[in-house]
């Protein structure tokens, strides 16, 4: 793994050669501290690294982690040998931080599927639609197969069973998603031009969005012209996908879950935690993994951030980089933000083989390889995916779902079991309509919160994005002044032996 102490050579050379010698006394750093290792807070520690000016006052950078391991939200999970992604797994072609990640930190990206999973959506008793597979036990059947011309034919096919149950419904969708796509990618203009926002609410109604947060999925697309069937199946399925919620949930949620099931997605090959890791790594941050924050106190000029391991740091700036909702952090004086309940979604990995009779079907080769599901609170999953198909008797499967799954119930889903793992995530904001949003500034200091625009989406790009406009908040409201005063920038010391490669 990379070592940081050549950089961090480097960049003290860089800065003892850039600045005239003077009699004064260096100036003391500056420590921004860093709750949270997921891809919010190495964003953080990225952009403020890239948008320092050379005349930025020396900055170091803590960032705490409780868990033993950079990512939070993106990590993998390994079933029987293998890794899958077990939260975070797909980006979107647009999602242009992420995209810029990739390149920088030098990672390889699994391409597109080519080869499109087949989707049934099932209602509790049957499928209601169901894409057309082929497949067969005769060998000479399955080399026809393999023929590229039948698998644009399939495709086609596909395609037209799915135009004659939606019908226009389908453009009408698409172009709602793009509408949405086009206005989010504002938050790429050129900084020249693009506001630093103090809040949520602001940065929403800049790039358009603001409105999307004020009324449900369900109500936008039916002004979008969508038809009720439309949205009961398909646009249902992909928001209890990718959201484990309903169309009840906001428009812009909705429209960013609807965005991530269209086509280009993509993921890094090795797993996208390696996105936080890389960032993590080369932004010559002092980590302090296993080391949880308990409290915030705000001392003045500067806050205490005490930890579960009984040291105390002391930061001028504090930036918060996880959801608050579930935590017990305790801030002194307090804060306040509104209330937000956070969607649980139960990841269930096994490797085994689903039993066709629970579908009422003769035969696993007839279950599609995505099932997704209608709103129904009988219904205990909301999806089953095959991830990988290890031989006629064997795949590993990724379900989704709102409740645990009990063994009794996989026991009926399943004809075998081989391995079984289960993760309780408090994965994503419960969308609501309107949404109500914590504020970027906490204390109206210096005292920051990434995860208030996780109420408009939470992906890891609007996490990067987020994390952007934060960067950008902290230079301005608090170097602002300094780099306009500062004549006798020095380098200090970093890292100070609590520096980990990861
Ligand atoms: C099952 C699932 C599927 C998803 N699918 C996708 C997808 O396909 N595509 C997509 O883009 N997004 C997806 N998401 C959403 C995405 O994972 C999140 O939006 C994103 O990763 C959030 O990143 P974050 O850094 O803001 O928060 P987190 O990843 O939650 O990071 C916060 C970090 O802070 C740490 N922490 C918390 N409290 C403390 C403390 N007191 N002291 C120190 N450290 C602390 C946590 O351990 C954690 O590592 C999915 C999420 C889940 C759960």
């Amino acid at each position: 793994m990379m070592s940081l102490t050549l950089p961090f050579l480097l960049t003290f050379l860089a800065l003892s050669q850039a600045q005239p010698l003077s009699d004064d006394p260096p100036q003391p750093s500056t420590t921004v501290c860093i709750v949270g290792a997921g891809i919010g807070g190495s964003s953080v520690a990225h952009f403020l690294r890239k948008y320092s000016p050379e005349s930025t006052p020396a900055t170091d950078i803590r960032v705490f982690e409780r868990n033993g391991v950079v990512g939070g939200r993106i990590a993998t999970v390994t079933v029987a040998g293998e890794t899958f992604e077990a939260g975070a797994s797909i980006l979107h072609p647009k999602n242009l931080h992420t995209v810029d990640y990739v390149k920088i930190l030098n990672l390889k990206i699994n391409e597109p599927d080519s080869d499109p999973l087949s989707l049934g959506i099932w209602n509790g008793k049957k499928f209601v639609f169901k894409t057309v597979t082929l497949s067969s036990n005769v060998p000479l059947i399955n080399k026809l197969l393999e023929l590229p011309f039948v698998d644009t034919l399939l495709s086609l096919f596909n395609s037209a069973r799915m135009f004659l149950r939606y019908g226009f419904s389908l453009f009408k969708m698409q172009n709602f998603v793009e509408s949405a796509v086009e206005r989010f990618l504002n938050y790429y203009k050129d900084t020249s031009s693009r506001p630093i926002f103090e809040t949520v609410d602001e940065m929403l109604q800049w790039a358009g969005l603001y409105n999307l947060t004020t009324r449900t999925l369900h109500d936008e697309l039916v002004d979008a012209g969508l038809s009720n069937l439309l949205i009961d199946e398909l646009v249902t399925v992909i928001t209890r996908i990718n959201y484990g919620q309903s169309v009840s949930m906001s428009g812009l949620g909705g429209a960013v879950s609807l965005a991530g099931s269209g086509g280009g997605l993509w993921s890094v090959k090795g797993g996208n935690w390696q996105m936080a890791a890389g960032l993590i790594n080369r932004s010559d941050v002092a980590l302090h993994l296993h080391e949880e924050i308990k409290s915030v106190a705000d001392l003045g000029d500067f806050y205490e951030l005490n930890s579960t391991k009984g040291n105390s740091y002391k930061c001028e700036v504090a930036v918060v980089a996880t959801p608050l909702d579930e935590l017990d952090i305790q801030f002194i004086p307090p804060i306040s933000i509104p209330e937000r309940k956070m969607q649980h979604t139960y990841t269930t990995f096994v490797r085994g083989f689903l039993n066709p009779a629970y579908f009422g079907l003769k035969a696993e080769t007839k279950i599609p390889d995505l099932v997704g599901t209608v709103e129904d609170p009988s219904l205990p999953f909301s999806c089953i995916a095959v991830l990988k198909k290890h031989n006629e008797k064997e795949s590993t499967y990724k379900l989704f779902s709102r409740q645990p799954m009990e063994d009794t119930l996989l026991d009926s889903i399943f004809s075998v079991r081989k391995e079984t793992i289960q993760i309780n995530w408090a994965a994503y904001p419960h969308y609501h309509a309107p949404e109500v949003f914590a504020p970027f500034i906490l204390d109206k200091r210096h005292l920051y919160y990434v995860n208030a625009f996780e109420n408009a989406a939470s992906t890891m790009e609007t996490s990067a994005v987020a994390a952007e406009n934060i960067a950008r908040l902290i230079l301005s409201r608090y170097f602002g002044k300094e780099i306009v005063n500062s004549s006798n920038l020095s380098a200090t010391s970093r890292g100070e032996g609590t520096h980990l490669d990861l």
